[in-house]
Formats: C-alpha cells, structure tokens, sequence
C-alpha cells in the first residue's frame, strides 16, 4: 500500500501584477505534448528543472518547471502548491531532450522527462475515498451499495481498490455520492517508490583507550558484560551497524545506557546499493594499440562530431572504446557507453572495470529500483563518471559529459518498443551530443543502414578497422583470420536424396569437431516459423508487388491458402505449384529448435547436445551457466536461437552451422535483408576466434541471395550497395520516414472501422494539405493479427516528415504510434 500525502486545493487567482509565471510538465496521465502555465507565489524559489507540486483540476499533481515564462495571456493562472525539493532534479540539457523527444516521436513530455529522472521518481496522483462517520439511509442504486458496502468494510482505500472490487466506477459518480453525504473524496499522490536507504548505525563517542578502559571496568564487575563487550567491539571496529550490535546481543536499553554515558552514539548513514559490490576488479594495464587501432582512435579524436567505427567482429573495437575513455576522463570528462542488454554480461563489465573500476557505474533492466536510484545520484554527483549501461543508461545525469559510445549500433534492441516514449538510443544519443558538445561514437561489424548511408554521404564520419585481432594463449595478439564460410545449396541435397535437416558438409565438419574435442553450433532462425512458403525446387518466395516484402500464409483464412502482404493489405490465392518453375515442392517451412536438437541427437550420436532459446534462457542465471559449461568443455553442440549470435567468445568453438538462413529473408518487413545479413555476419563471427580455424555453414534454398552471398564473404559493402538501391526502389528508410500507427480492441469490425477511418483521415487531411505525402498504407491486419484478445490493425505513414500530419489529428488512447519503427511486425 502507498501512503498518500494530502493537500487542499488552491482557487484560481487572478494573478497580480509583477506577478512570476514558469511553464510546468505535469505528472497528469494525459498525453500533454505542452507545459501548462503556473504563477509562483511570493517568496517562493523556482527555477527550471525544479520538481514542484500543482494544483491540476480537483487534484495536486506532481510537476517538473521546465522554462521561465515573462508574461502569459491568460486570465486566471493557479499559483505552484510547493516546492517538492529545493535543488533542481535536471539540467538544461535533459530538459530540451525530453522536449526534442516529445516532438520527435509524438509522446506525451511527462513520460519523455520521466525518462531522464531518478528511477522511481514519478508520483503517481491517487484518489482516496473514505467513509463518514454517521451515514444517510442506504442509496437505491445497486452500484451505489456496493461501493459504501465496501468502504464500510475496508474503511480508508485507494479508489483503485474500489475499482478492483466492484468494476468501473467514475469520478462523478464517487462526487454524487460524496455531495450526498455517503463518503469522502480526496487527492493526493502516492509515495514515491525510489528513494534513498538509510541504515541505522553505532559508533564510539570516545577514543579507543577510554573504551577500552570502562569496558575492563564492566568486565570486571560481571565477567558477561554485553555493554563491555560492545565497547571492545567499538574499539577494534570505529562504527557498527545496528543489526551488527544486535547481534552481539545489544538490546535497546544497552545502547541507551552507553549513550547516556557519554560512551556512544546511534546515526543514520545512507546505504549505497552498489550493482557491482560483488565484482571485483584486478587493474589491468592497456595493451599497446595495434596501428590500425591507433589510427582510428587519432581520426575519431579529430572528430568533434558522430563518428561510425566500422570493424569487423575481433578488430579490437572495444580496446579502442577503452582508450577514449581514458582520454575523456583525463579531460575531467564523463563517458557513457551503451551496450545492447543481452550483450551486459559479467564479462563485458569487467573489461571496464579492470581499466576504471573506481569510477565504473553500471545501468541495465536487471538491477532494482533502488540500485539504480542509488547510482543515478552516484552520476549526478560527478562520482561515477563511466556508465556502461543499455538503452535507457543514456539518461544517465553525467555532468561534463564528453563521451557517448553506442557499440553494435546496429541492434535493434536500441529502440524501445513500450511503454512510450518509442525512442531509439542512437538518436536520443545523437541530440545529446548535439546539445552537449559531447563526441558521439557509433561501433559494428554490421552498420545500420542507415547509419551507413549517413558516413556515405558525409553526415557523419567513419573510420574502419579491417584486421582481425587473435589473441594468443601467452597474452600476445596476431592478426587472425576469419573464418571460412560455405553456402550449402539445401537444394542440391534434396537432389542427392538427403531429405534431413543437415546437410552432408555440415554433418561431416561437425562429426570432425566433436572427435577433435572442439565445440559447434546449430543456429536455428526462428522468427517467423512456418508462415513463410518457398520453393524448395528454385528458391521462389512470393513478393508482394507494391511493397518487395514477403507474402505470408494469412492466418485469419481458415484453410490458410491465401498470402497476405502485411504492409500493404494485397492478397492473393496461394498457388498449387511454383509460380516461376512449376515445381509441386512450394510449401509452407520453418523448423523449431526442438526438432533440431532431437535431429542432432540422432546425427551425432555421443556428442553431449544442449539447446539454448527462449525457453531455457527465460529462467535467471541460465545464460551464465550455459557459457560456464560451454568454457568448462561440457558441451560438444550447442542448439540455439539468434540470442547465441551476441558475445559468446570460446576458444574452442570452431563450427558454426546455420540451420535455416531463409527464414529471415522472407519476413515481411523492409528490415528483412539487412536482419538476416547482420544475424549470419554475427553468427559466423562465433567460430574460430583464437588461434584455430573456424568453419560456417550457411544452409539456405537460396543461395544467390544478397545477404547471404554477402554474409559468406564477410563483405559489408556489396550488401549495402545492393541493399541501398532497393530502399531507393522502394522509398524505405534512408530516404523516407516511417510511422507505424497501431489500433488495438477486442472487437474485430470496430478495430478495423477505426482503423479505417483513421485512415482515411489522414489521407483527407494530406490532400486538403496539398501534399502529395506521406504516403498512408492500409489498414491491413498487423503481423500478429491478434494479441492478448485484442485484434490489431495498422496503418502505415511513409514520407520525408510523416509525423507532421498527425499534429493535427487526435488518436484515441488505443492507437499506438510508433515513429522510426525498428520492426513491422
Ligand atoms: P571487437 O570489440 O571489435 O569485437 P575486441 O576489442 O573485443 O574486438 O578485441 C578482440 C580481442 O583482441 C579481445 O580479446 C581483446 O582483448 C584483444 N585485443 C584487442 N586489441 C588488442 C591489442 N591492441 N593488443 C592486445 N590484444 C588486443
Ligand atoms: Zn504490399
Ligand atoms: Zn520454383
């Protein structure tokens, strides 16, 4: 239970004049994409960044001041109830970039500033209902009964216990019922959840000596002295907690006694809760850079602005992150470094931590809301000046901030999907810099598109590292090699009879794997599973003609022989033979790990096989034990999904066989190449990272495809120009923007009309505009036509500036908008 502070209500005053006004976000629940107005009383400190709390219809809400505001036009401005805390919770900085995201991607500023505050900051406004003491005869309406029933059962509660009890109850009905005399209303907010902790502690009042002496005294009076016994304690230790005098068996009255004495006292210390207390780190000295590295490090220096480093997987990527780091701290700088959250690992941590372990913090999902609360301060505070953290670590407060690195910028984990504001943290991480003059660096093997396209045309800069580093046993590096990749043609084996899941290259490197005692891996692709129909004859997947993704079997038709394009809504009959070469071999495939880990216990008879996806990984601590093992030498072939494709880096891990590499490929979604190219790029990058060979293959009914020829070659650029031309083609991303709008309700015909008009509007509201864009696609059923009981529909925007024609059109609150999607799906 939170427990509500109260507050009364503040008339609206005509303001007098010289009066201050400040503009204020407030904490409302309302989707407000502007600051309200409010006067400041007389005395009355505020200045921006400052948390307050406002009067907000009936209510006192929390509020952050985000600007000062000279004069105001309105009539009657409410004055700012309190002052919630007298320093200022963000700079200027972090309140243009919650603005800059309000608009960017349309979400309410509350939730964009939320983002930048303290976890655990936001009060949420709680409504209360009590009951009175002598109350009126029993209302007639059954609902009315119900909910006093209740209160006189339960006396003071939240009115979402109410709710919870007797189903929907509003706000004019509790104020009828409150005029009438039954109960009473009132506002406040809840506690907020994240806050300091403070421990209770012990300490001596005197020197050492002096306890030391009164204790001998005790003693010698009663040898079982716990007072006696406490001051040696005090002695040896300068202060204890109080659960550690307790468990010395101190009670309450001991310590009063001493107190009163004049030998102790009790006070509180606040407890940092430390994310890496059980780490700990041995100061590692940097390795010299090789030249390569060393060049990259001088042009990203030179760089005030972005800069993409492109290195291929093992080319000492993160060595050189390590050294620009150092470098920013030594410019009484701050650094913040974001990895993708499955790729945080224990590992990961501590190549930072073995370099700058004192000033090391760490941000990521997994830590509680008090840790994290804890170290935002630690930040705030200029302690921690390297955050190592995800997605949302680049909110962290650092003041002089000099650094941002995003490693793997190409992840699709970047972008956060829900709850709003739907932001991508390179983008977030780009307008920072901009505002903060810090220097922004963008690392992968496999760039973004986008941000490829971005160093092509000069936007940004990019700086490459070609060479692969292969670290010996004796802590010397060599130039490594990659591994030797090979597309199997699973066409050519149907044709030589092999009707399995492995081909017979692939079974014939793993069988020599498992006898040399090294390890392999069997990627399965499974998104998408079996929606997708090929041609297992020439390799034909149905295109939709409008859109160039992939048709997919329509799981809303009851026999499943219609392909639905779901960008565009464009069905048409699945065929009974192959469109282009006739064959009868166009089927529906996709195969999930399960099967082909059973299939492997059949192909390899004696290997030891362990299977690694989403339901293993689910359980705490798994990925830790699968990696121990792995290391441990435990296991011979490893079954998994695309989560092995980040960070595992084995000695011993020399093959790498890719199960399906089409799935990817035929996913409806512009991203669909560029997915299954990183994933494949990625993947063989697991084999032969030390000083033994590595051997990928790449099983495909495809295998003439771009990524896939381009993934083989360990090539970026032949995918990119392929890629790029298509995007062109198609009027994708670089060269458009998208908006992916979201309807969701539990009945099918209304999701649809809403969806539809909504539609509708938009184009109407393009043509009145005279604009020949954005383009407005559907609304078609989306990926997944059918969540949690709740149908989904979806309209797609796509022009240079979508976003602009949805300022003026209001969506209810079950649409969902999403700019610059990261997934169509
Ligand atoms: P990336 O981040 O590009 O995948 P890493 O920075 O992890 O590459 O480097 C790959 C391996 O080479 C790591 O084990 C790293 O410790 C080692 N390494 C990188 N640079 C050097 C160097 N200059 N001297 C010695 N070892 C290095
Ligand atoms: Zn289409
Ligand atoms: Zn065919």
């Amino acid at each position: 239970m939170t427990s509500p502070t109260l507050f009364g209500n503040d008339p609206a005053e005509a303001p007098a004049p010289g009066t201050r006004f400040v503009d204020v976000v407030v904490n409302s629940g309302q989707p407000a994409r502007t600051p309200f107005t409010y006067s400041v009383p007389d005395g009355m400190a505020v200045a921006p960044g400052q948390a307050v709390f406002v009067p907000f219809g009936p209510r006192i809400l929390q509020g952050l001041v985000v600007a000062e505001a000279e004069t105001t036009s309105l009539q009657a401005v409410r004055p700012i109830a309190s002052i919630a805390d007298p320093d200022p919770v963000l700079d200027g900085a972090h309140i243009e970039l919650a603005k800059w995201m309000s608009a960017e991607y349309l979400a309410p500023l509350w939730d964009c500033l939320a983002c930048c505050l303290p976890s655990g900051y936001g009060q949420k406004a709680v409504t209360m209902v009590s009951p009175v003491d002598i109350p009126p005869l029993l209302p007639i309406y059954p609902k009315d009964q119900k909910i006093l029933r209740f209160i006189a059962a339960n006396g003071r509660v939240t009115l979402d216990a109410i709710r919870e009890s007797v189903g929907p109850v509003s706000l004019t009905l509790l104020d009828r019922l409150q005029r009438e005399g039954h109960l009473t209303v009132a506002q406040g907010l809840a506690r907020s959840s994240g806050r300091p902790r403070f421990e209770r502690r012990v300490g001596l009042t005197t020197e050492p000596a002096a306890a030391i002496a009164h204790a001998e005294t005790l003693a010698g009076r009663n040898a079982k002295s716990v007072e006696a016994r406490i001051l040696l304690h005090l002695a040896a230790n300068p202060d204890i907690s109080l659960t550690e005098a307790r468990e010395l068996g101190a009670t309450p009255s001991h310590l009063r006694h001493l107190e009163s004495t004049g030998y102790l006292h009790q006070f509180e210390q606040q407890l940092e809760r430390d994310p890496l207390a059980h780490y700990e780190f041995t100061h590692r000295a940097p390795p010299n850079l090789s030249a390569e590295q060393g060049a990259a490090l001088q042009a990203i220096l030179s760089n005030p602005g972005t800069t993409l480093l492109h290195g291929i997987t093992g080319s000492g990527k993160t060595e050189v992150y390590l050294e620009l780091v150092r470098h920013t701290l030594a410019e009484g700088k701050g650094a913040i470094i974001l990895v993708p959250e499955i790729a945080l690992t224990p590992q990961a941590i501590r190549r930072y931590g073995e370099r700058f372990a004192d000033t090391l913090t760490v941000f990521h999902s997994q830590l509680s809301m008090g840790e994290l609360f804890d170290q935002w301060h630690r930040v705030e505070r200029g302690e921690a000046r390297l955050v190592v953290g995800s997605r949302s670590a680049v909110f962290a407060p650092m003041p002089n901030l000099g650094l941002v690195v995003l490693d793997e910028e190409h992840e699709w984990s970047y972008k956060q999907v829900d709850p709003q504001p739907r932001y991508h943290a390179r983008d977030v991480a780009q307008q920072l810099c901009t505002l903060t003059g810090a220097r922004l660096v963008l690392g992968s093997a496999t760039p973004d598109l986008v941000t490829y396209h971005r160093s092509e045309v000069g936007t940004i800069k990019r700086v490459e590292l070609a060479q692969r580093l292969a670290p010996t046993a004796d802590g010397e590096v060599r130039e490594g090699s990659l591994p030797a990749v090979t597309v199997v043609d699973m066409r050519d084996e149907l044709r030589a009879g092999n009707r399995k899941i492995f081909s017979r290259p692939l079974r014939r490197a793993i069988n020599t794997a498992v006898r040399q005692g090294e390890q392999s891996i069997l990627f399965v692709n499974r998104r998408g599973s079996a929606r997708f129909v090929l041609c297992r004859e020439c390799g034909y997947l149905p295109l939709c003609p409008a859109c160039e993704v992939s048709m997919s079997l329509d799981v809303q038709s009851p026999v499943s022989t219609m392909l639905v394009c779901h960008h565009c809504g464009r069905s048409r009959r699945l065929e009974d033979r192959c469109p282009k070469c006739d064959s009868g071999k166009y089927r529906p495939f996709g195969v999930g790990t399960q099967r082909v880990e059973q299939e492997a216990r059949e192909a390899f008879p004696g290997a030891r096989i362990a299977r690694w996806d989403s339901d293993v990984s689910r359980q705490k601590g798994s990925h830790e034990r699968m990696v121990q093992a792995l290391e441990r030498g435990e296991i011979d072939i490893l079954v998994g999904t695309q989560m092995l494709a980040k960070g595992l880096d084995l000695p011993q891990m020399t093959v790498v066989g890719v199960v399906d590499a089409d799935v990817g490929l035929s996913l409806p979604d512009f991203h669909a190449h560029e997915r299954t190219y990183q994933l494949l790029s990625q993947v063989a990058g697991r084999a032969g990272r030390r000083e033994k060979q590595g051997y990928v293959y790449i099983q495909t009914y495809e295998s003439t495809a771009g990524p896939i020829v381009a993934a083989a070659s360990h090539e970026y650029r032949p995918f990119y120009e392929e890629e790029i031309a298509h995007r062109r083609r198609a009027g994708y991303p670089p060269f458009n923007r998208l908006v992916r709008l979201v309807y969701r309700n539990g009945k099918k015909d209304q999701a649809l009309d809403e969806a539809a008009r909504v539609a509708n509007e938009l184009r109407v509201a393009r043509d009145t505009a005279g604009r020949s864009e954005p383009d407005i696609l559907g609304p078609t059923a989306a990926y997944i036509p059918r969540i949690r009981g709740e149908w989904r529909y979806q309209v797609l925007m796509r022009g240079r500036a979508p976003t602009r024609l949805l300022e003026s059109i209001r969506l209810g609150d079950r649409w969902q908008v999403d700019v610059d999607p990261a997934s169509l799906l």
